[in-house]
């Protein structure tokens, strides 16, 4: 095999947690990877950055318990690197720091492996500044130290404590919350203050961390008391007491909640950014996916007006005009109707800006409201260009108008298997249609879902989720600003 041939080996830093805080090199290398091999650590956003159909190798560890062993690891990484072009070893926070990356490096190295590193942002930093901790300041410190609580395979660690509080720095422990009483005494008997400010930062970065402020006299029991769990950093030094003053992640006004995103997989990532940007937890959960219908031949000729009520509708009819070789200088004599802000924004992608469009996100406003704009007459004409057994309210009031029109399909929409959530994990359910909606009622058992609560685009939507017993609320506007905006609101999250 000449060298070329040879695959390489990436050995990457995925950071603490926040998606936000991945490396664009980092990025690039597990969008482009064949494999990954990665750790307990990598979060599930992070790992739902990589497409479909790459070869995903878990080998996650907990301290202490190694269910595959390092050596193996680094077997796997060699035997991939021969078998394909691009291997990913991802890992949380940064690859050296405690991350035994070092030890992966020297067997490629001994096996001519060609490879490449990618820093991270190590935890040690990251999870300290989320919890408010800056890791130094010039009144407080003049140096920052990692400390591992675990030895060599396990054992307890030998920690020089005379010699860590000499130093009189910040002293930041990781994989420690097994030893925290042998860290506490040991640094209390080497005479560190009992009243040195501590800080524990559990999970990191992610909406659900945690963060309790001690002293080191109370550090161990603060630390059992609210039974603190891997991963967690131990932060010991006088920085600790900047915390209350400069945290701004716990008050962000969805920390803490988890919500469930059930749009299509295509959509979602839009709605689960303003749920991270807000602290909050997005649960990607897609229950309906959107299929183009193909051929189509919609009767445009026929009518003055179009009218496209989803940005799903919008890009399945302008692909197919792009396809036939046309654009939207055709449909320059058309009077064209948008239901909700997106799928005027889309439409503008695509170079047209939507005539009329509704106040509301339902068939009753959106008929009487053109109607009542005068623009054409009932027998002119509407051609509803939407999905597959679109709501029939629509039709009836087209009917009541006295309208002509057709009811043209242009996609389907087709529910997707999941196995079972739990429920009670569940702060909020978010239903963009009524699809969606329907989509989660055929994957749950529907006693679970009972009085769960729902915030819905559209009176439509809401009607048919409570109509299936959820607690509904509705957005203002249909669009998913408006949403987030009304989960803020109904949390709490708004100072005024
Ligand atoms: N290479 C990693 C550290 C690996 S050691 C890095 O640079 O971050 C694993 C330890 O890191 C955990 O026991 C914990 O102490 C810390 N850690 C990792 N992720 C963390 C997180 N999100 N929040 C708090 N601590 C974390």
């Amino acid at each position: 095999m000449s060298k070329k041939e040879k695959g390489v080996v990436y050995l990457v830093g995925a950071g603490p947690g926040d998606k936000d805080l991945l490396t664009l090199a980092a990025e690039k290398a597990i969008k482009s990877a064949d494999v990954v091999v990665y750790d307990r650590l990598v979060s599930d956003d992070i790992m739902a950055l990589i497409p479909a159909g790459t070869k995903f190798i878990n080998v996650g560890k907990n301290v202490g318990d190694h269910p595959v062993p390092q050596e193996r690891i680094s077997e796997i990484l060699v035997e991939e690197a021969q078998k394909v072009q691009k291997v990913v070893r991802l890992k949380g926070g940064d690859p050296f720091l405690f991350g035994r990356g070092g030890e992966e490096l020297q067997l490629l190295v001994s096996n001519g492996v060609d490879f490449r590193v990618i820093p991270g942002i190590t935890s040690s930093i990251g999870a300290a500044t989320y919890g408010g901790i800056p890791v130094t300041h010039r009144d407080y410190c003049s140096s920052v130290h990692m400390i591992t609580g675990v030895g060599k395979r396990g054992t307890e660690p030998n920690i020089n404590f005379p010699a860590l509080v000499k130093l009189d720095g910040t002293l930041i422990f990781m994989m420690s919350v097994g030893s925290i009483d042998y860290i506490s005494n040991g640094l209390l008997d080497a005479g560190m203050d009992p009243n040195m400010p501590c800080g524990v930062v559990e999970n990191g970065t992610r909406s659900y961390q945690r963060k309790v402020i001690s002293t080191l006299e109370n550090l161990a029991n603060d630390v059992r008391k609210n039974y603190i769990k891997s991963p967690a950093l131990i932060i010991v030094g006088r920085v600790c007491s900047l915390s209350e003053d400069f945290d701004w992640f716990s008050k962000l006004p969805l920390i803490g909640k988890n919500i469930l995103v059930t749009q299509p997989k295509s959509k979602a990532s839009r709605l689960a950014e303003l749920i991270r940007d807000a602290g909050g937890n997005p649960i990607l959960y897609p229950v309906i996916e959107t299929k183009y219908i193909r051929p189509i031949n919609p009767p445009v000729d026929e009518f003055k007006v179009l009218a496209f009520t989803s940005s799903v509708g919008v890009e399945s009819f302008f692909e197919d005009l792009l396809d036939k070789g046309k654009d939207a200088r055709s449909l320059s004599d058309k009077i064209i109707i948008a239901v909700g802000s997106q799928t005027a924004e889309v439409l503008k992608k695509y170079g047209v800006i939507a005539d009329f469009i509704p106040s509301k996100f339902d068939g009753q406003t959106m008929i009487w409201e053109f109607a009542e704009t005068g623009k054409v007459e009932p027998e002119d004409g509407i051609l509803l260009l939407r999905a597959e057994k679109g709501s029939e309210e629509t039709i009836e009031e087209l009917e009541k108008w006295g309208a002509r029109y057709i009811d043209y399909p242009i996609y389907r929409t087709n529910f997707v298997d999941h196995e079972s959530l739990d429920m009670d994990s569940i702060d909020w359910i978010t239903f963009t249609s009524k699809s969606c909606v329907s989509g989660l009622l055929s994957t749950q058992d529907k006693n679970k879902l009972k009085g769960r609560t729902a915030i819905c685009i559209g009176r439509q939507t809401e009607k048919l989720a409570s109509d299936s017993g959820f607690k509904t609320y509705v957005s203002e506007e249909a669009t998913i600003v408006s949403m987030l905006d009304r989960i803020i609101e109904l949390s709490g999250g708004h100072d005024e």
